[in-house]
């Protein structure tokens, strides 16, 4: 693994950024600010997640929608197997290809608030690998999976969890984007690691900026992501310090693209939490700039 380069103008990587469906027309105003920020970067494409529950999915639906209608970005929908019948899904999955929107991320879902155990739906799709297969019967979408790079919470083993992986490829899907994670050397041996297992697709390291570390440590903690001590030493005595914090977290993300980018990697997917400043500037810092028009 090699060390960091001299910052200097490298060619630009392919870029995605991930927004989640607003709750409030607050909210909805800064997710709109937060698009058309970061449209003028030209990303890949642009993907919307997809909640528990009527309300939040009919969101995601009219978010996705509108960035079909008013926007020149690529949107990919995110979808769930929790909760839902097959063909409740698969109407989902169909109202998405009516509204124009072509490619799909195809998630199983966490379970419900209140139960720790994942039972899949009697009717469902009990996992995205089988999710995968449904959408692909649907319509020629294209089709994004997650990946764990320190292996999913609950899988049974790292070896499993890649299994896994291999089978929603073999199911159809042509990307995997990961589960965010702060040590590079981590993401990098998992990349061998899935080439060993004959996974030849891309998979694009998740990033996430960390603007409040005391959060993001909460919510690692639920999903698996290792939170390493340098960060806890590095955010320490900043937790009223807005300014300085979001300072260090835009060190702490250029570092860790760079190092990517040095090491091979052209593509990257932003979790932005709607907020684009941060994002912005360690995608200017990776080489992406405004594309003319
Ligand atoms: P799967 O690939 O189905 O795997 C889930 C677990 O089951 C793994 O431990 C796997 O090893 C195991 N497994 C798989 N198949 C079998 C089997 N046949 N038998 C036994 N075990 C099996 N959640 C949302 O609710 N909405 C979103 O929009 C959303 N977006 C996400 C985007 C990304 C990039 C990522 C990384 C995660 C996202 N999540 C989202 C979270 C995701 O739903 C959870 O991490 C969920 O727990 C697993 O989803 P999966 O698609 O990875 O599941």
């Amino acid at each position: 693994i090699g060390g960091l380069p001299p910052l200097a103008c490298a060619p630009a990587p392919a870029l995605s950024f991930e927004f989640f469906p607003p709750k409030t027309d607050a909210l909805d105003a800064q997710l709109w600010t937060c698009i058309r920020r970061l449209e003028p970067l030209a990303p890949r494409f642009v993907s919307v997640t997809y909640g528990a529950g009527g309300t939040t999915q009919a969101r995601t639906h009219a978010t996705v929608a509108r960035i079909v209608k008013e926007t020149a970005l690529t949107p990919a929908a995110h979808l769930t197997c929790v909760g839902a019948s097959k063909g409740e899904v698969d109407d989902v999955a169909r109202a998405y290809w009516d509204a124009g929107v072509r490619h799909v991320v195809a998630l199983r879902g966490d379970p419900p608030a209140g139960s720790d155990r994942y039972e899949p739906h009697p009717e469902g799709y009990a996992y995205a690998a089988d999710l995968v297969a449904g959408l692909r019967r649907i319509a020629p979408f294209e089709v994004s999976v997650a990946a764990y790079p320190e292996v999913h919470p609950t899988a049974l083993s790292a070896d499993h969890d890649l299994d896994n992986l291999k089978r929603k490829i073999d199911a159809g899907a042509t990307r995997a984007i990961t589960q965010y994670f702060f040590d590079s050397d981590t993401f990098l041996r998992f990349l061998d690691r899935a080439l060993s297992a004959g996974i030849t697709v891309p998979i694009v390291p998740g990033i996430m900026p960390v603007s409040n570390f005391t959060q993001m440590r909460k919510f690692s903690a639920m999903c698996g992501a290792g939170v390493p001590d340098w960060m806890a030493a590095l955010f320490e005595g900043l937790e009223d310090d807005v300014e300085t914090r979001r300072m260090v977290a835009a060190v702490v993300a250029a570092e860790q693209v760079r190092l990517l980018q040095a090491n091979g990697v052209d593509e990257f997917h932003f979790y932005t939490l709607n907020r684009p400043d941060l994002v912005y500037a360690i995608a200017h810092i990776l080489g992406a700039r405004p594309a003319r028009t």
